[in-house]
């Protein structure tokens, strides 16, 4: 017995070629003999999973993370292993059960089964049954092709109350599951069952991996509705453990491989406005369903893409979806933009009226969104002198103070793009920001201040505030050679930038020099010593800068040095931290030095 199930599980895995499975999660590049991606296993800002299809496996090198194609399968369906067995069974066609009947419990498998079985019904009926005929000439209005019809798998649910239900219950398909999906409900007083999707083009909503986890129903123009409860335009299937609404991007299984190459996703707003915007080759678009672009979004959308252009109408420019953009901007690592198309039409009609072209050079001319709501800010409180620009400024901190790390090269940045638009001296801006922030830290807890976050332990806070010009003595090592190595090999730079702040460099000039690479980066340009010759103007630092770089480039193994100069950082850290207590505990009371002990113990 268990030499068959040890057997099946070789089976099925030597059916599910790694690649393919962490593919149709992640958009992978070819690097070599192997792939890489960005690791969903943690913050990662370059591809540092590598999976390697001579070993069957993957490796993220930057978190350790590493297993084969079922601990894969575990970790991003959240699933126990039997779980993910059945899963990649289903994906290779291996029945582990004789005579398997989609009829067991509440599994996330048998959800998918009644997803994937209802979606090909719909679909027949949209392509073959006569009584569609309302529902093709609705599509062929709309100038949807036959192509996308099939690619985007659309369906027509008929205008009867039992038509799905029969159909199950020929087919011997568990009616439990389809209530649980909401594609059917029961009747009052146990008489069975109806269906819930009348007269309705289908649209199936499908995760990252293609499977069907949801359907979206649009009413036809045509249907017959009472006039005093008229039915929404559009209605969803039931929010279950495959289907979150809040949480899907429609369109992401067919866009995410056009993402990969043009290094952007496309957020509009309706389900035609994607398949449109993909009938015209752009297939990098997505659609979020309803729902504003949130936290879990774009943990979705950087597994696959480092920038995203949400596409607003442009008469919805300067309202709170904009307020909202900036919000989950200054909240995450991310590069977002606004793209606001002409003449105030939606995707689908200028789509069909002028073609791809207007449509991709407005995603193209995407501004970020930071830019946006300062030139909106400006061009609505602008006219009116200081008192203007105090408001516009007023509006744009209210948002930045939200910027979870108070001392990030971003933050910085914008601080300083504020001062430079809205003529206001840099120090006011951040006085009001820390008065700001002060405010909301307060709100939220009235026993912490904001210098005990972890983000914020008192000695950090010293160290930021002793003035940048004071005597250097010599550079600590661990920080001279992490400016060798990022002097030799400029691409070191973004991931030195996720992992140490500037301010964890003791020595100034050497601050100096790693802030302005960091500034580099994050506007795009290359930190190499090149682009460097423009910022530092000091002729002894440039001439150290240029010894630092040679030193870099006589390592052997810059990658393996690099790894120990991080971990030595991050020691570091934890010792301040762990003195920082120290110093607290010395005048706390005698409870509070208790919390304060345990929080030693943690770091120990
Ligand atoms: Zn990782």
């Amino acid at each position: 017995m268990n030499d068959d199930r040890t057997a099946l599980r070789e089976r099925i895995r030597e059916a599910n070629d790694i690649v393919d499975v962490v593919g149709s999660y992640l958009s992978l590049r070819p690097a070599g003999p192997t792939f890489k991606a960005l690791c969903p296993f943690h913050e990662d800002k370059h591809p540092s999973l590598v999976v390697d299809p001579r070993k069957q496996s993957y490796k993220c090198w930057a978190c350790g993370e590493w297993g084969d194609v079922f601990t894969f399968v575990q970790k991003m369906d959240h699933v126990e292993f039997p779980e993910a067995l059945r899963t990649l069974a289903q994906r290779a066609g291996i029945s582990l059960e004789k005579n398997q009947k989609i009829s067991a419990g509440p599994s996330k498998a048998g959800m998918l089964d009644v997803m994937k079985w209802a979606a090909a019904r719909y679909q027949s009926c949209l392509l073959d049954a006569p009584s569609a005929e309302v529902a093709r000439d609705y599509l062929g209005e709309r100038q949807l092709n036959l192509g996308m019809i099939r690619q985007f798998g659309l369906g027509y649910a008929p205008d009867a109350w039992e038509w799905l239900v029969q159909g199950a219950l020929k087919e011997k398909i568990s009616l439990d599951l389809l209530e649980q999906v909401g594609l059917i409900a029961k009747r009052n007083e146990q008489k069975g069952h109806y269906d819930r999707f009348r007269d309705r083009v289908m649209f199936p909503i499908r995760d990252v991996q293609g499977r069907t986890v949801g359907f979206g129903g649009r009413i036809l123009p045509s249907s017959v509705v009472s006039a005093d409860r008229p039915p929404p335009k559009y209605y969803n299937s039931a929010e279950t453990a495959i289907f979150s609404k809040s949480d899907q991007l429609y369109g992401i299984d067919l866009a995410k491989q056009a993402a990969a190459k043009t290094g952007y996703l496309a957020i509009v707003e309706g389900y035609t406005d994607v398949i449109m915007a993909h009938q015209h080759g752009i297939a990098q678009v997505v659609a979020t369903m309803g729902t504003a672009l949130n936290e879990r979004h774009i943990k979705q959308l950087k597994r696959i893409v480092p920038r995203v252009v949400l596409v607003f109408d442009a008469d919805a420019g300067g309202d709170t979806g904009v307020d909202r953009a900036l919000e989950v901007f200054v909240k995450n690592d991310l590069d977002l933009r606004i793209a606001t198309l002409p003449e105030g039409l939606d995707p689908c009609d200028l789509l069909v009226a002028k073609g791809p072209e207007p449509f991709r050079a407005a995603l193209e001319g995407a501004v970020d969104v930071f830019e946006y709501k300062l030139q909106h800010a400006w061009a609505k409180h602008g006219a009116r002198g200081v008192d203007g620009q105090r408001q516009a400024a007023e509006e744009l901190l209210g948002i930045l103070a939200l910027t979870p790390n108070e001392r990030s090269v971003k933050l910085a940045l914008m601080v300083n793009r504020i001062a430079q638009r809205l003529l206001i001296k840099e120090d006011l801006i951040w006085a009001r920001l820390k008065e700001l922030r002060a405010k909301r830290a307060g709100s939220a807890s009235d026993r912490t201040a904001p210098r005990e976050t972890p983000h914020n332990p008192p000695a950090e806070a010293e160290a930021q505030a002793a003035p940048a010009e004071t005597k250097a003595g010599p550079a600590p090592l661990h920080e001279r050679e992490l400016l060798e190595l990022l002097l030799a090999e400029p691409a070191l730079v973004p991931r030195a930038a996720v992992e140490i702040a500037e301010d964890e460099m003791e020595h100034p000039g050497l601050r100096k020099v790693i802030e302005a690479l960091y500034r580099l980066h994050a506007s795009g340009q290359p930190a190499d010593l090149d682009h460097l010759q423009g910022i530092i103007d000091n002729e002894k630092l440039w001439q150290s800068m240029r010894d630092l770089a040679q030193k870099g480039l006589d390592y052997p193994d810059r990658p393996g040095v690099f790894q120990k100069v991080l971990e030595r950082f991050r020691e570091r850290k934890t010792l301040r931290r762990k003195l920082a207590i120290k110093n607290q505990m010395q005048d706390a009371a005698p409870a509070d030095a208790l919390e304060l002990l345990k929080k030693l113990r943690d770091h120990q």
